[in-house]
């Protein structure tokens, strides 16, 4: 599990954006994290309250949005959602594709007080 890793790496880089702002608190962080990335949102969800060990995030919360994952097949061209279909394609049955969207982690917005 590299949550908690994870977790006190979101805090810094909020940290040293938010350095030199007049910031009292972070309020809510909003995570992006894709439906095929290597983040399982319910272990990043439970290590979050680790980050309030720091001032900036003593009473922060956390929202998560999750993106679907999205291939495009290199055969026939259509797009389809992996997760569904265990990353074969719906069209034709192939296998080999290209991944759109899904693999996302990033900060997406910060709310501060
Ligand atoms: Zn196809």
């Amino acid at each position: 599990m590299h949550e908690l890793g994870l977790v006190f790496e979101m805090a810094r880089v909020i940290e040293e954006s938010l350095a030199g702002e007049d910031v009292t608190a972070v309020d809510t962080v909003v995570m992006e994290i894709g439906e095929v990335s290597s983040v399982v949102p319910h272990y990043f969800e439970s290590c979050f309250p680790a980050a309030r060990q720091r001032p900036l995030f003593r009473d922060a919360k956390l929202e998560m949005e999750i993106i679907p994952a999205v291939g495009r097949c290199k055969r026939c061209g259509k797009e389809f959602s992996i997760v569904p279909t265990k990353g074969y394609c719906p069209q034709c049955g192939s296998f080999d594709k290209e991944l759109l969207s899904g693999r996302e982690f990033n900060i997406r917005e910060v709310r501060v007080i």
